[in-house]
C-alpha cells in the first residue's frame, strides 16, 4: 500500500538544487533552482544561472487513479504540455524551455527563470496600469500569441497568472504611472512621477503555462489536425475559430490593467456565466471616464461575443491604440 502523499526530496532531481518556491498553480508547485555544476546537467550551469522548476505531483494529477489506464492519461497530458512548451519556446516572449524530468512520484519542467513573477502581483501592488504600461505588456503578449497562433498552436488560459516579467531596475523619471483619476484613492498621486518603479519595473514579458494549450492546425499543411474530409460543419467552424479564444483572453487582460478589476464578475458561478455568454461588460465609471476612446475601442474588439467579428491576432497587431507611440517603448533591455 502507498502512501498518499509524496514529499518532493532533492533527491528526487539531483541536477539541480531547489531553492525556494516561487508560485503555484492548480496542479504544480514551481521553485527557484540551480543547475548543479558538477552534474549531467552541469552544462546548463554556464546559461542558466537559476531556472524554475515546475514540479508536478503524480498523485495530484486530475486523473491519476490507481489504475494504470488513467495513469497513462495524465502522463499523456504532461507530456503533451512538454511537447508544445517545446516547439514554441524560440519566440523572446514565450517563457524558455529548457529541459524535462521525470523521477517516480514527480515530473518536472524545467524554465528559464522570469524573476519579476507574475503580472498579476503588479497589478495587485499598482491597482491599475497607466495605458503606456498596460500597452507595454500587452504588445508583448499579442507577439506572444502571434508566434503561437502561427504554429497552430491556441494557448487556451491567457491570464495575468500566467504573464510573467523580467524586472528591469532603470526607468525614466519621466514616466508617470498613475493617469489623472477622480476615484479619492488615487488622487493624491495625480502627475505624480515615480523614478525607479515609472514602468511598475517591467522590462520583458513572457507567456507561461501551456497545460490547456492545444495544437489545432498542422503548420505544414494548413488543416485542422486530424482527418478533414469526414469533419462534421460544426467541427470545422469549432477548428477555425477555436484560436480566437486566446483573443478573448488577451481582451480580459486588457480590461483588467487598464482598470484593476476583471471585465465579467458575480459571485454566482450560473450569473457569471450567462453574463460571459452575452458578452455583458460595461466601462465602469468613475475607473473608466479617464481612459482613451482608442483603449476602449480595443477591448470592445477583443470580447466580441461572435469570434468572426472579434479581433484575431494580425488584427490586433494593427490596432491604433496598440501601435501608439509609448515613452516605455524601446526600454527593454
Ligand atoms: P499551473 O499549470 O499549475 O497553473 P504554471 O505554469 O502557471 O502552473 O505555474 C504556476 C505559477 O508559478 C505561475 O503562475 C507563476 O507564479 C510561477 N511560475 C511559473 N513559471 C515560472 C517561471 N518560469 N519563472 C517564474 N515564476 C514562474
Ligand atoms: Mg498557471
Amino acid at each position: 500500500e502507498e502512501p498518499e502523499g509524496h514529499f518532493l526530496e532533492q533527491a528526487e532531481l539531483p541536477d539541480f538544487k531547489l531553492i525556494s518556491k516561487i508560485g503555484e498553480g492548480a496542479f504544480s508547485k514551481v521553485y527557484r533552482a540551480i543547475p548543479q555544476a558538477n552534474s549531467s546537467k552541469g552544462f546548463l550551469h554556464k546559461t542558466f544561472r537559476q531556472v524554475a522548476v515546475k514540479v508536478i505531483n503524480k498523485e495530484d494529477l486530475p486523473s491519476s487513479n490507481r489504475d494504470s489506464k488513467s495513469k497513462a492519461a495524465s502522463k499523456d497530458q504532461v507530456l503533451k504540455e512538454v511537447a508544445i512548451h517545446r516547439t514554441i519556446s524560440a519566440s523572446e516572449n514565450v517563457v524558455s524551455f529548457v529541459d524535462f524530468h521525470e523521477s517516480r512520484h514527480f515530473y518536472f519542467i524545467i524554465q528559464e527563470l522570469l524573476a519579476g513573477g507574475e503580472v498579476f502581483g503588479e497589478i495587485v501592488r499598482l491597482t491599475y496600469f497607466s495605458e503606456d504600461l498596460t500597452r507595454h505588456v500587452i504588445r508583448q503578449l499579442a507577439l506572444a500569441v502571434k508566434h503561437m497562433h502561427a504554429l497552430g498552436i491556441v494557448h487556451r488560459d491567457i491570464k495575468p497568472e500566467n504573464l510573467l516579467f523580467e524586472p528591469i531596475d532603470y526607468i525614466p523619471s519621466q514616466v508617470p504611472v498613475l493617469r489623472k483619476s477622480d476615484d479619492p484613492k488615487t488622487k493624491e498621486d495625480e502627475g505624480v512621477f515615480r523614478p525607479g518603479i515609472g514602468g511598475g519595473g517591467i522590462g520583458a514579458v513572457k507567456l507561461a503555462d501551456f497545460g490547456l494549450s492545444k495544437q489545432i492546425y498542422s503548420t505544414n499543411t494548413k488543416t485542422p489536425c486530424g482527418t478533414v474530409g469526414y469533419t462534421a460543419p460544426e467541427v470545422v467552424k469549432d477548428e477555425r475559430y477555436s484560436m480566437q479564444v486566446d483573443m478573448w483572453g488577451i481582451g480580459c487582460v486588457l480590461y483588467t490593467l487598464l482598470c484593476g478589476f476583471p471585465p465579467f464578475y458575480d459571485e454566482k458561478i450560473d450569473v457569471l456565466t450567462e453574463k460571459i455568454s452575452r458578452g455583458e461588460f460595461t466601462f465602469l465609471r468613475p475607473w473608466w471616464d479617464e481612459i482613451s476612446d482608442g483603449a476602449k475601442n480595443a477591448v470592445c474588439k477583443l470580447l466580441e461575443v461572435d469570434p468572426a467579428k472579434r479581433y484575431n491576432i494580425d488584427e490586433f497587431l494593427d490596432d491604433e491604440w496598440l501601435n501608439q507611440y509609448d515613452c516605455l517603448r524601446g526600454q527593454r533591455i
